[in-house]
């Protein structure tokens, strides 16, 4: 880092500050990670220097005999990883490997069904300020009010109105295990695909403690970088059926280059999720997950669905008459990260929201147990129910502090502070 420190001081300043940012703050976005120090080095490595357009083996450019290693030991543990018959593991992100998801099997004008956004579903299932809404026909499915989960009768009825070419199963902020069997049997009935979107849910997805969707969906897309715990990116899986038109469609159909620093941090990213450790990860992803619902509750909060079967939980705050915005804001202040997210039927708009999301992946990575979701679910519903007592966040900010000093940040633990 001195060698950015004296080229660009500016940014190697910011570095280091977002450094004491991440060491110093709870992190409780859903959607967030700590990356191993290996998987950050494979990302700062020399691999950031290669072009390789195509595939290992058959490239558009010399010199790749290297790379297609890496990019061979990527996709080989991911099979491994989720015993899928394809995959293709240069999407740049999750956003990009649902266009290609898409692309591999539609047309567009082709209609599609995807998860209600303000039910927790992602933009790119079909929201109009996505390509996804734009190029295709999108219609949307949501939860049952009364239950709060996803009501597949529903499901199959819309499917049946609608007509989908493609089905997407998967979200951002549902908390309640997801039936990738009953929406293959619903798509089946209407000859649609399904296209599984476990951006959120792949690592625990990879440990065995959530129903896999290979085998059942024909397409699957993911992240790397949220519960799996690699780098920033994407990948895409489908059965032997559709894995050359998925190919084809990521390259040359949408991307140039592969970040070949990125793959080969993927595979690193990929070995360590198979590991017996990572099991246990995940299963202390869900423990604390479970806790901070459970403590929520007990202080008098709202969770939708009434608890969590996975990493996730979304408040409604409706009852405490208090917006997902300020809340947001006033958590910051008392340095506990987390983001707004609209609750089904939300009375406010999705920039002010009705609800708060929260997950526990990144603080799990830092070590962080039970005790201390216990802890910091009171401190969230002390903030939500009197959240103009700026006593009461300073001296949480204080006790926040305190915690996240106690758990050295991921990654990072052997370097010196830069600043
Ligand atoms: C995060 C997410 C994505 C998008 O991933 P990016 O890497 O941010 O593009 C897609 N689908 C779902 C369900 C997600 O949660």
């Amino acid at each position: 880092m001195s060698i950015l420190a004296n080229v660009d001081p500016a940014i190697a300043g910011i570095i280091g500050r977002e450094e004491q940012r991440q060491r110093s703050t709870i992190e409780l976005i859903a959607s967030e990670n700590f990356t191993s120090a290996a998987v950050m080095q494979a990302t700062g490595s020399v691999l950031t220097n290669k072009y390789a357009e195509g595939l290992p083996g058959k490239r558009y450019y010399g010199g790749c005999e290297f790379v297609d290693e890496a990019e061979n030991l990527a996709t080989s543990r991911a099979r491994e990883l989720f015993g899928t018959e394809h995959v293709n593991v240069q999407p740049y992100s999750g956003a990009i490997a649902n266009m290609a998801g898409y692309l591999s099997v539609l047309k567009p004008g082709d209609p599609i069904l995807g998860m209600n956004l303000a039910h927790g579903g992602h933009l790119t299932h079909g929201s109009p300020v996505t390509f996804s809404g734009q190029v295709f026909d999108a219609h949307s499915y949501g939860i049952d009010i009364e239950s709060e989960r996803i009501d597949y009768d529903e499901v199959l009825r819309l499917a049946k109105e609608v007509r989908p070419k493609v089905i997407v199963a998967g979200s951002s902020a549902y908390s309640r295990v997801i039936d990738f069997a009953r929406f293959r049997e619903i798509a089946d009935e209407v000859g649609a695909i399904v296209m599984a979107d476990i951006a959120h849910i792949a690592g625990i997805v990879a440990a065995g403690l959530h129903p896999s969707p290979i085998g059942q969906a024909q397409i699957t897309t993911t992240t790397t970088h949220k519960t799996l715990r690699g780098p920033r990116g994407g990948m895409i899986m489908a059965d032997a059926e559709h894995g050359d038109a998925v190919n084809k469609t990521v390259f040359p159909g949408l991307q140039g280059g592969p970040l070949m620093h990125i793959i080969a941090a993927k595979a690193v990213g990929f070995r360590e999720a198979l590991q017996p450790s990572f099991k246990e990860y995940i299963q202390n992803v869900l423990a604390n997950a479970d806790a901070l619902s459970e403590s929520l509750q007990e202080h008098g909060l709202r969770i939708i669905s009434g608890g969590t079967d996975n990493h996730l939980m979304l408040v409604d705050l409706r009852p405490n008459d208090i917006s997902g915005r300020k809340v947001q804001r006033l958590l910051e202040e008392a340095g506990i990260t987390a983001n707004r997210n609209s609750i089904p039927n939300d009375p406010r708009s999705p920039f002010q929201t009705s609800g708060i999301r929260f997950g526990s992946p990144a603080v799990t990575t830092r070590g962080f147990g039970v005790d201390e979701m216990k802890t910091i679910g009171r401190w969230i519903a002390e903030i939500v129910q009197t959240p103009d007592d700026e006593e009461q966040i300073a001296r949480i900010r204080e006790q926040a502090e305190a915690m996240s000093a106690a758990f050295p940040l991921p990654g990072v633990t052997d370097r010196d502070l830069q600043t």
